[in-house]
């Protein structure tokens, strides 16, 4: 039995490129598929078969169908919630609560304003759209962004 300790180097590689590419792998900076989606989730979970896009998540189902990539985090970990609503109760809210309670931060990939009036001098809330494009109250076919008068104009269809 050898008793020569075991090393990085001994199998080709230098401790600090390791740590470079370690960091990155946590991180997921430059990594698109990192990134995280409007519906909450990671843009890796997104899985096309038939035509048809959903998101897979590891605690919920997701009927995201329109993937947009909307920020990137620290970490990705944080972001496996299901949506109940919105605002608070958007997988989003609930990923970037999670992220923020582990200290770690996210950077927006695009302007937060309403998809639909483009305010964005008011409280702009996540929301999931039927397919019937009402906000509804279980995860959304399409996620957007909107303003308070615009939820209430679109209007809140309740699933139980
Ligand atoms: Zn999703
Ligand atoms: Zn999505
Ligand atoms: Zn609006």
């Amino acid at each position: 039995m050898s008793s020569e300790e075991v090393t990085l180097e001994a199998i080709g590689i230098a401790s600090a490129d390791m740590q470079i590419f370690m960091t990155a792998l946590e991180t997921g900076i430059g990594n698109q598929d990192r990134q995280i989606c409007l519906c909450g989730h990671q843009m890796s979970r997104h899985e096309r078969s038939d035509s048809v896009v959903y998101c897979s998540v590891s605690r919920a189902w997701c009927d995201c169908a329109h993937p947009i990539p909307v920020l990137e985090p620290d970490q990705v970990n944080p972001f496996r919630f299901a949506t109940t609503g919105f605002g608070k109760k958007h997988a989003l809210a609930k990923g970037i609560y999670a992220l923020h309670r582990k200290g770690l931060k996210a950077r927006w990939l695009i302007d937060v304003q309403c998809f639909k009036c483009k305010a964005s001098d008011q409280a702009i809330y996540p929301a999931p759209l039927s397919k019937s494009n009402r906000v509804s109250n279980s995860s959304g076919y399409r996620n957007v962004f909107l303003c308070m008068p615009c939820i209430e104009e679109i209007g809140v269809v309740y699933f139980y």
